[in-house]
This record gives C-alpha cells, sequence and structure tokens, in this order.
C-alpha cells in the first residue's frame, strides 16, 4: 500500500497534493497541511474520453420536422408508405409512427431513410455547445500541465 508522504501511515489511496512547492502524495488528513491538486493525470484521461464521447453523440441530431421532411420526400418519390416501408423492409406503423414524429429512427434506420429517401435527418449540433465544450477541454489541459 502508498505511504503517505507527510505521516507515514498506509493508506489504500492518496491524493497528490502540493506542499511548498513540491507535489507529494498525501492521505486525507495531511491535505490540509498543503493545496489539493484536483485532477491527477489518470483522472484527466478517462475524462478526456468520456469529452469526445459525448462529443460525437452531441454533435449530430436529428432535424426538427424530420417527419413532415420524410413525407415530403417519400410523396415526392411518388412512394405509399406501405411501399416505402416495402423497400425498407420495415412495417408500415415503422413509418407512420416516424412521420407522426411519434418515434425517432436510431443511427441505422436513420441512414436507410435518408439513402432511400434522398434527404438528410441530421443536423449540426449548435455552434455554442461545441465551443463551451472546448473551452473546458482546454482548461483541462492547463491543470495537467501544473500537474507534470
Ligand atoms: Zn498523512
Amino acid at each position: 500500500m502508498p505511504e503517505c508522504n507527510l505521516c507515514g501511515q498506509e493508506f489504500s489511496q492518496l491524493n497528490k497534493a502540493e506542499v511548498e512547492g513540491t507535489i507529494i502524495d498525501v492521505c486525507n488528513s495531511c491535505l490540509r497541511f498543503g493545496r489539493k491538486i484536483e485532477i491527477p493525470q489518470q483522472t484527466y484521461k478517462i475524462q478526456r474520453k468520456i469529452d469526445f464521447k459525448s462529443l460525437e453523440q452531441e454533435d449530430l441530431t436529428i432535424v426538427s420536422g424530420y417527419g413532415e421532411k420524410m413525407r415530403k420526400a417519400r410523396e415526392s418519390l411518388g412512394l405509399s408508405r406501405v411501399q416505402l416501408a416495402e423497400k425498407m423492409k420495415e412495417k408500415e406503423s415503422i413509418i407512420k409512427r416516424l412521420e407522426e414524429e411519434r418515434m425517432e429512427p436510431d443511427e441505422k434506420l436513420m441512414k436507410r431513410i435518408e439513402k432511400l429517401l434522398g434527404i438528410n435527418l441530421k443536423e449540426k449540433y449548435q455552434e455554442m455547445k461545441t465551443a463551451r465544450t472546448r473551452e473546458k477541454t482546454k482548461l483541462t489541459v492547463g491543470d495537467i500541465v501544473k500537474v507534470s
């Protein structure tokens, strides 16, 4: 087990703290002698992974009025719901629910609809949200520079 650099006792988990300009491992009770360093390198790596994942997921979202868009595209191709359902190898009720926006297609289904109807059902997430996430990442990078 790791030892606290200040009191020498063993603990299963230690905190990184800056004491008089040096970064050492300390136990919870010795933490008060220094300034706790909030983001150890390991945690940072995990955090960044999650950030990227959520970015990817949030980057593209289904357009508002996708049902209407689907219906118009289908009608302009001269297809009935039944015909479209056949082409997609889905039930007519699925097409109906999608067009009435009572159901959102998953990624796979969305791609098939886009291909069949020649439309785009995805839109970029608002710029502001992306910018804010970038800012957060930048701050985290700053923290890690301080640690190492
Ligand atoms: Zn201690």
